[in-house]
């Protein structure tokens, strides 16, 4: 059966058992502060899960892309090594909020297994919680357990612990025992040898687990007790490359054709042949593995970058560039190459990875480019550690330095000293490779209290798109603490006007007032789960009271500004430069507004006024808003609604009209574009190959803008004596100065030379050694060059120079390399040891080295000092 087959299958037997399938959520998540990234299926479901929301069917089938990189579900290491874990695989899911339980779940991932699928009963071991005995003192899964022996034999019902048969959402929430479905396609000779049963959760790549069925029934508070959920859910999840493999026949995930024509790609381009040697292999399923995950994430928006989210999704394609580069020796870049193959494969079930194929190849093949370089460097920077290591080992944090600051892999640079018969000090690069854990794990430690609930059945509204104002009353509220903001307060109404973070547009701020006249301040307001959520230094005094809760009025306004002209830019960018652009990403602050967005080529002086001048013509325009609330996706699309990759739209959404702009958004905008009076660009630039940004302001920060231009302006021309013509007056200074800088370095040479002269007169003969230390007046180069030419003229020179150098000192040392030699002479141990006059240090080598300090009056002293090497 091939996967597309399998796939839809799963989907259409639950739609029979009358659940709703729903398409995949974005990968990359945005309101969720515990999780980076979908690690599971049931991630994009947590707010029904956790009460928040309602979904409109309580029955859900869907196949979602899930990537375990980061956090509690880590297997990049795994990955490449074995033949089952992946970093982006398919969790095929089928979902009961507070409908079925245990009995149908049971039944039908059975019929589905052994009936539709036809998987012979005799290869299926199933699991059930056992109980436990710690503080929980949780029963065993009996109910499971009778369930399932109406279905298969006994003795392939096997019981496990908490570790594999008990599902936590994270350290708070839902939770609940689970069962497991493991699959034995091991030959009958190995089956023979070792039972099947003694192989579960084992570790074994042909006994593996396919199907995870988590019964949610308790709740973990925060001081880690358990309570029962009113409503019980089923959440459910098998992988479904695992799947392939089981009905493919074959022994491996990469062996199915969800891989299959990947690998084949990568043997064409590598000329290397999967099959045969171990580390080749390796390195062929980290690639064909990697590129699907880095390609989704960068469809679903999460471009590769230094922080978060994108530096995770960097890790891995750097991951894969470094096997490519050890072991399949490229040296150039081809992983984007293989983008197209993917989105033939893929793009019919993932249509964002054909419409943005373009682009994916472009990223991936930057960064390959980017990150080969720093190899190179790297590489450069490895040699000189090696030639300065004396003895064989190479310290543990010349080699963290080397993978903290220059990104080098930690590995290739055992490989290389082992290479070149040197050590690495493992153990040291260890310790420094914990206390920088240790360093970003203590700046990132959160401690959230359990919500203290006031009122329960409270609707969470926002009305914010209304008004500024409204009598609020706190349903609850919760304290957190982190090193970052200390303590706060997170607060959540009934009601509220406050628009929280979201689609790229900050929170808002304000205050709450109680009736006796006392303020709390709102410092932020975000989205949690679908909840809104108010952020505040402090607890109001009288929490069941009624406040009224008022937004920065101005502040919203600046950001409404932002928000529409940020729609009107996207209309301009498509208009000016083409369809092709799309957003990227956005953010809307009250003092500015940045736009990513895809393009391939820098902005020309002309498309940029021209798309000012478009988004000016319609602020003039006076164009006003028309918004729809509540309309069915479909509909808003069919009216010509933009929508983005990567954003969760629900099924009804709502579109924001000016003129001919009109987008899929839930943000906050102006009346009409006359409110938001100009619009300037302030910068254009790239972000990423093919990706551009710009930056821009409206409003009253227009006129600012120009006020400070103007004033710089006129600050320039003073300095220029009022010249008529400035920019003219500048470049005749700049070439004035060019000159000048000629003429003294002309200069600098003849008075160089003149020194050697004198020099050369002032050597002393010391035990046969040509000897000079003396200060002078020359900069670094100076000294260099005069020690050098001398240098060439004998060879038996031993020099040493000392120079201030704005307000700094510098010596250095020259040796003839035959005195290296015959009398074991050392320059760098020179300056190093005579630095310490100079306050200061320095290297380099044997025949050359300097030193820098911060103390001039000590160059006397170490120039003295010199002559002690010649006894
Ligand atoms: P394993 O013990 O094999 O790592 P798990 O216990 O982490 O699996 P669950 O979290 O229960 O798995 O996920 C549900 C299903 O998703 C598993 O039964 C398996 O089929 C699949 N799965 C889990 N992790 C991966 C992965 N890294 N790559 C591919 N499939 C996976
Ligand atoms: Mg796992």
């Amino acid at each position: 059966m091939k996967s597309q087959d399998i796939r839809s299958k799963f989907l259409s037997f639950f739609e029979e058992k009358k659940h709703s399938i729903v398409p995949s959520a974005p990968m990359v998540l945005k309101d969720d502060p515990t999780l980076m990234f979908v690690n599971s299926g049931m991630a994009p479901f947590k707010e029904y899960f956790l009460g928040n929301a309602q979904p409109k069917n309580n029955r859900i089938t869907d196949s979602q892309k899930c990537l375990r990189v980061s956090g509690k579900h880590n297997d990049l290491e795994e990955v490449g090594y074995d033949t089952y874990h992946h970093t982006l695989f398919e969790m095929l899911g089928n979902w009961s909020f507070g409908d079925y339980f245990k009995k149908e779940a049971i039944a039908w991932a059975w019929e589905l297994l052994t009936e539709v699928y036809g998987i012979d009963k005799d290869i299926l071991y199933v699991t059930v919680f056992e109980g436990s005995e710690d503080a929980d003192n949780l029963p065993m899964d009996t109910e499971a357990y009778d369930f399932w022996k109406q279905h298969i034999a006994e003795d392939r019902i096997l019981k496990g612990d908490k570790k594999d048969n008990f599902w936590e959402m994270g350290d708070q929430g839902p939770c609940g025992p689970c069962s497991e479905i493991h699959v034995d396609i091991r030959s009958a000779e190995e089956k023979a040898k070792v039972p099947g049963k003694e192989l579960v959760n084992q570790d074994h790549p042909q006994v593996v687990e396919i199907w995870n069925l988590v019964f949610m029934q308790y709740n973990r508070k925060a001081n880690g007790s358990l309570e029962n959920l009113p409503d019980k859910h089923i959440d459910t999840g098998m992988g479904f490359e695992r799947l392939c493999m089981v009905l493919q026949g074959v022994q491996s995930n990469y062996d199915t054709d969800v891989f299959t024509p990947l690998i084949r790609e990568i043997e064409t381009i590598t000329k290397k042949k999967y099959g045969k040697v171990e580390n080749v292999d390796v390195a062929i399923r980290v690639i064909a593995d990697h590129v699907r995950a880095v390609a989704f994430s960068i469809a679903d928006g999460q471009l590769p970058s230094n922080t978060g989210a994108g530096y995770v999704i960097r890790r891995i394609l750097r991951r894969a560039v470094r096997y490519g580069f050890t072991f399949l020796n490229k040296k150039e870049a081809f992983i984007y190459r293989l983008v197209d193959v993917l989105s033939k494969k893929m793009g019919n079930a993932f249509p964002e990875l054909k419409a943005q194929k373009q682009l994916i190849e472009n990223v991936i093949k930057e960064e390959e480019q980017s990150f080969l370089r720093t190899l190179d460097q790297g590489l450069v920077l490895l040699n000189r550690i090696v030639e300065e290591t004396k003895n064989d080992t190479v310290s543990g944090e010349k080699a963290f330095e080397l993978y903290d600051t220059y990104g080098f892999p930690i590995d290739l640079t055992a490989l290389i000293l082992n290479e070149k018969g040197l050590k690495l000090d493992e153990k040291g690069f260890d310790a420094e490779l914990q206390k920088q854990k240790s360093r970003s794990r203590a700046a990132s430690e959160v401690s959230t209290d359990d919500w203290t609930i006031l009122f329960d059945d409270a609707e969470e509204e926002f009305i914010g798109y209304d008004s500024l104002e409204a009598q609020v009353k706190l349903t609850r509220y919760r304290k957190v603490v982190s090193k970052k903001d200390g303590e706060m307060y997170q607060l959540v109404f009934n009601i509220t006007p406050f628009y929280p973070e979201g689609g790229g547009q900050v929170g808002d701020k304000g205050y709450l007032e109680d009736t006796r006249g006392d303020v709390i301040y709102i410092l932020d307001t975000k989205k949690e789960n679908n909840v809104i959520i108010h952020f505040a230094k402090n607890l109001p005094k009288h929490v069941e009271e009624t406040f009224k809760a008022v937004v920065d009025s101005k502040q919203r306004y600046r950001t409404e500004c932002n928000h529409t002209a940020t729609h009107l830019l996207h209309q301009a960018l498509r208009e000016v430069l083409g369809t092709h652009v799309e957003q990227k990403g956005s953010a809307v602050h009250s003092k500015y507004l940045r736009f990513d967005f895809s393009h391939f080529s820098k902005l020309t002086v002309e498309e940029l006024r021209d798309v000012e001048n478009f988004v000016n013509a319609r602020i003039e325009g006076k164009l006003p808003l028309v918004e729809k609330r509540n309309t069915p996706k479909e509909e808003a699309i069919a009216d010509g609604a933009m929508s983005l990759f990567g954003e969760k739209y629900g099924d009804t959404v709502r579109s924001i009209r000016f003129g001919q702009s009109i987008e899929l958004c839930g943000g906050t905008h102006v009346k009409n574009t006359a409110d938001i009076w100009h619009f300037k660009i302030t910068s254009e630039g790239a972000v990423a190959a093919g990706i551009r940004r710009i930056e821009a302001i409206t409003h009253d920060a227009v006129k600012d803008f120009y006020f400070e231009n103007n004033r710089t302006y006129f600050e320039i021309k003073d300095l220029l004596n009022n010249a008529k013509e400035p920019v003219k007056a500048i470049q005749s200074l700049q070439e004035e100065n060019t000159n000048l800088k000629k003429q003294i370095e002309a200069l600098l040479k003849d008075k160089a030379k003149n020194i050697k002269g004198e020099l050369k007169n002032e050597l002393q003969d010391i035990n046969g050694i040509q000897f000079l230390a003396k200060k002078l007046d020359l900069d670094a180069g100076g000294l260099k060059d005069v020690a050098f030419e001398l240098g060439s003229q004998f060879d038996n020179l031993f020099l040493l120079f000392g120079t201030e150098q704005k307000g700094k000192a510098l010596l250095s040392c020259y040796i003839s390399k035959e005195l290296v030699a015959s009398k074991e002479l050392n320059a760098g141990q020179v300056v190093r040891e005579l630095g310490k006059y100079i306050q200061g240090g320095g290297g380099g080598q044997p025949f050359f080295a300097t030193a820098g300090g911060k103390n001039p009056d000590g160059i006397e002293e170490a120039l003295e000092k010199a002559k002690s090497y010649l006894n």
